[in-house]
């Protein structure tokens, strides 16, 4: 693995549907420890751009790196395997059982892939040591210790947005890909979630795929513009607000 080198890496990568270029050509290079925004008009790409990273979708050229390893070829649950965390849309609380339990689930989700690595588990109780600790950590890292035992149902909203980030962190990635977070939230909700990210993701690597400027403005350390399935720009957010080229994308779009 190349620790120096940017963490995750697109090259070059593209998704047409039939005609139509959705994604075209897009150079990516996220370093360790950076959360990196995608803006763009609507259209621009964002979406597909995403699932292409989270392997949602096949490129139809390009490539996709995690750590200097391909992984253009793995399925969204072996890219899981390789240390690429699910967004929160694809994260499920459980009402039912406990906040311990859905951070216990979520910790040993990525080890249940397959078969062979489900028997891997149950034949080394050092695994389930290994999960039980991860878990502990994850409610110590989110302040969710004193809840540990409530139903989720019956958090506040705060814990709840807590807990929803406290699975995507159970498996400890070394990227964590984030699919417009605050979507459907009010001003104040918004508020408390990029509170949430400046604790609890600052040393992560983080790539966020929104349309709520402002929010991405105030979390990132840089920001890649789309527009057309292209690339216009990456900078920091000073540099993306002073762009031409980006208030055109967006007002010419
Ligand atoms: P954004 O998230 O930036 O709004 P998208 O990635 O959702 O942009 O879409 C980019 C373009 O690709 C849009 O013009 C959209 O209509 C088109 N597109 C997205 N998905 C499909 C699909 N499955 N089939 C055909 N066209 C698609």
């Amino acid at each position: 693995t190349d620790r120096g080198g940017p963490i995750l890496r697109t090259t070059g990568l593209t998704k047409r549907f039939g005609e139509f270029t959705a994604v075209d050509g897009v150079d990516l290079a996220v370093d360790r420890g950076e959360f990196r925004s995608i803006i763009g008009p609507n259209g621009a790409g964002k979406t597909t751009l995403f699932n292409l990273i989270s392997g949602a979708m096949t490129p139809t050229e390009g490539t996709i790196t995690l750590s200097g390893r391909d992984i253009t070829a793995l399925s969204p649950a072996e890219r899981v395997a390789a240390n690429l965390a699910r967004s929160f849309q694809l994260t499920t609380v459980f009402n039912g059982l406990s906040v311990r339990e859905n951070v216990r689930l979520a910790a040993q989700a990525e080890r249940f892939e397959t078969l062979s690595t489900a028997r891997r588990l149950f034949a080394d109780s050092g695994e389930l040591e290994g999960v039980d600790r991860r878990t502990d950590a994850v409610l110590d890292e989110l302040g969710l210790r004193s809840v540990a035992d409530a139903r989720a149902s019956d958090l506040s909203y705060g814990d709840r947005r807590r807990l929803e980030v406290g699975l995507v962190l159970a498996t400890d990635p070394d990227v964590v890909l984030l699919d417009e977070p605050t979507a459907g939230m009010s001003g104040d909700e918004t508020d408390a979630t990029i509170e949430l990210f400046e604790d609890v993701l600052a040393d992560r690597t983080v790539l966020l795929v929104e349309h709520n400027v402002d929010l991405v403005m105030r979390v990132s350390d840089r920001i890649t513009t789309l527009n057309g399935g292209r690339e216009v720009a990456t900078g920091t957010p000073a540099e993306i607000a002073a762009d031409d080229r980006v208030r055109e994308a967006y007002l010419g779009g």
